[in-house]
């Protein structure tokens, strides 16, 4: 297809309002025109210009089958010749439903028992802070409500989901976070560390302050905690040593439900199936969204443990029907590109994948980076991984946030073919390509990141940055 792009420029600058772009200097033209992305392949897209970018993120870390798949694409057209969409209320299904469901609570950790749907991973936690008011109602503890996530989680951008997200950036100007949401402290030992603590150290300590705040809230007061395995769109960071088992022994023991946030980590990014099997996470609710259908399709789920299906189940000759569902819960579409996704994930192990060109991808972010003057930190697990750019490694102080070093890094890279994210919180460049990438695709990510960051570090220089 041969499109004008002039108009299509021209339409959209006119009539789309863009997440998370600002808007006066998209309107304006500052900041140019919109990147019409017009098709993909493997590991790369290419725009209407004719450029071809790898995408070092995935998209927005979803598409982890790559670009291009046609099992995927025939899967999502036959089911829509077939039968493009029924409902899944009041006990009406689908078979690419009922086999997606009996697949997810058989892979998923913990002791999951059912799996209710939605569009997106916000909505999707959304309905998990709904799950732990239900089932707290339930089992008549009705003041059992305030949920706890982290400072620089994300979970989403919808009025709950967004209030869990930890950023400040994610909540001013639109009257967030809500009162039943609350914050501890961030799971990152670089910048959270006290002089002299060790990783465990840290991690006990994390585990004691959620036991103060837990206290202080009133344990009558705190239903659940929710958490990404790894922090994500925070800054890519993995948790520190001992971490999810001093913060699990702390929720036990004042009966608060754990919900984990597998939106990224679901289905391999890590080199494990999921992030909870990864750090011995044992969840009672588990998010999922993007790597589900690889963002072939907009899908996502709360999978249900045992414990508070149990109470649901109990409660229903009192409440009568779940009162929670949308319009589009369980289509039909979103089943059949999960199973087909599914399918992939498993016949080419992609888990077994991220495990070992993650491993291989992480040693080369170390050799090519830890030891470069602008660097603080070089992290990650699996195929998601980050640099910390920093003004003074010896006495860990940040750039000049007016210097935008993350941003001239990632557009830097961009520049060479190369999507790398600039992360929100910091001067981080983020990866986490699709888990088919290989050994020699690693590479090249690697090499166009590193003719990156050598030029904004030889810009600094210029600029009488002392580095
Ligand atoms: C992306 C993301 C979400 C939100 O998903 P949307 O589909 O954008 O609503 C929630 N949690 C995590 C960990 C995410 O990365």
């Amino acid at each position: 297809m041969t499109i004008n792009i002039k108009e299509i420029s021209d339409k959209d600058r006119n009539s789309v309002l863009h997440p998370f772009t600002q808007l006066k200097a998209f309107a304006s033209g500052e900041l140019g025109d919109p990147t019409i992305v017009e098709t993909g392949k493997g590991i790369r897209i290419q725009d209407a210009h004719g450029n071809h970018l790898i995408d070092g993120f995935a998209g927005l870390y979803c598409v982890n089958v790559g670009y291009g798949r046609a099992e995927v694409a025939e899967a999502i057209s036959r089911q829509a010749f077939r039968l493009a969409y029924y409902h899944s209320y009041a006990a009406h299904t689908t078979d690419e439903l009922a086999i997606l469901s009996d697949r997810l609570v058989k892979m998923a950790p913990g002791k999951m028992s059912k799996v209710f749907y939605g569009m997106s991973g916000s909505d999707a936690n959304e309905t998990q802070a709904k799950l732990v008011w239900y089932y707290n109602n339930l089992r008549g503890k009705p003041s059992k409500k305030k949920i706890i996530s982290r400072e620089r989680g994300y979970h989403g951008c919808s009025v709950v989901s967004g209030s869990m997200t930890g950023m400040s950036f994610y909540h001013d100007h639109m009257d967030l976070p809500l009162p039943q949401i609350v914050h501890t402290g961030v799971p990152h030992h670089y910048w959270g560390r006290n002089p002299g603590e060790s990783e465990r150290e840290f991690s006990t300590r994390r585990g004691e302050e959620l036991d103060q705040l837990i206290e202080r809230l009133g344990p009558e007061n705190v239903g659940g905690f929710i958490g990404e395995p790894v922090l994500g769109t925070g800054g890519i960071t993995p948790p520190p040593e001992g971490y999810w088992q001093a913060i699990q022994a702390v929720l036990k023991k004042h009966d608060v439900l754990l919900i984990a946030d597998e939106v990224i980590t679901g289905f391999g990014r890590t080199g494990s199936m999921f992030g909870s099997q990864h750090y011995g996470i044992e969840p009672d609710l588990v998010t999922i969204a993007k790597g589900l259908t690889s963002a072939y399709f907009p899908l996502s789920a709360a999978i249900v443990g045992e414990k508070v299906y149990k109470v649901l189940e109990d409660g229903a000759d009192k409440v009568g029907a779940f009162s929670h569902g949308y319009t589009y819960s369980g289509h039909p579409i979103g089943a059949a590109a999960a199973n087909a996704v599914l399918d992939i994930v498993e016949k080419e192990d992609l888990p077994g994948n991220a495990r070992d060109v993650g491993a291989f991808f992480q040693a080369q972010l170390q050799e090519k980076f830890a030891q470069l003057p602008i660097v603080g930190e070089v992290r990650g697990v699996g195929l998601m991984g980050a640099i910390e750019f920093v003004a003074d490694r010896k006495n860990r102080e940040r750039f000049d946030p007016s210097l935008k070093v993350g941003a001239r890094v990632s557009k830097a890279a961009r520049d060479r073919g190369l999507i790398a994210r600039a992360m929100p919180h910091g001067d981080i460049l983020g990866f986490a390509p699709p888990l088919v990438t290989t050994k020699g695709e690693a590479e090249e990510i690697v090499a166009l990141a590193e003719g990156a960051v050598r030029s904004v570090m030889d810009d600094l220089v210029r600029e009488g940055e002392r580095i």
